[in-house]
């Protein structure tokens, strides 16, 4: 394992949409030591969330840690929304230093894919669901600061 560069605002690289996984990598070698790294970088850099793109590589694939320790989903997507909506505070490893308050879903639904390819629906709420939000975010190149209503932490504040 190897933690990875992580690629920081305003780099171009990180708006640019990301390609979903073709199931003929799912089980490659070269997928699973993305997903290894992708991992140690969240560890090391102490995040509850990481997108591919963050580390240069345009596939669907994130990592989230909705406390029962960092799992990957490939190409994942929301399948559906709640109405309600919580505003609550974020931040981005690729954003460093930067805070603020974003609105959100309050729930989501999302279907992925696991590191062992099996199909997962995962019903998210709350944290979980933000992060799982934001993360699906930096898979279409939408970073937190294109969503915030109010910033609590900016260098130029
Ligand atoms: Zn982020």
């Amino acid at each position: 394992m190897s933690n990875l560069p992580i690629l920081i605002l305003p780099d171009p690289a990180l708006r640019i949409p990301s390609m979903e996984v073709p199931i003929s990598e799912w089980s490659s070698s070269r997928l699973r030591k993305l997903i290894e790294d992708l991992k140690e970088t969240m560890a090391i850099e102490n995040g509850v969330g990481i997108a591919a793109p963050q580390v240069g590589v345009r596939e669907r694939v994130i990592i989230v840690d909705s406390g029962q320790g960092p799992q990957a989903f490939i190409n994942p997507h929301i399948i559906q929304k709640s109405f309600r909506k919580i505003e609550s505070e974020e931040g981005c490893l690729s954003v460093p230093g930067v805070f603020g308050m974003v609105r959100r879903h309050r729930s989501v639904v999302i279907e992925a894919f696991d590191e062992e390819g099996r199909s997962v629906t995962i019903r998210a709420k709350q944290f979980p669901a933000i992060v799982f939000q934001h993360e699906i975010d930096h898979l279409d190149g939408i970073l937190f600061v294109d969503r915030v209503t109010r910033y609590t932490k900016h260098p130029k504040i």
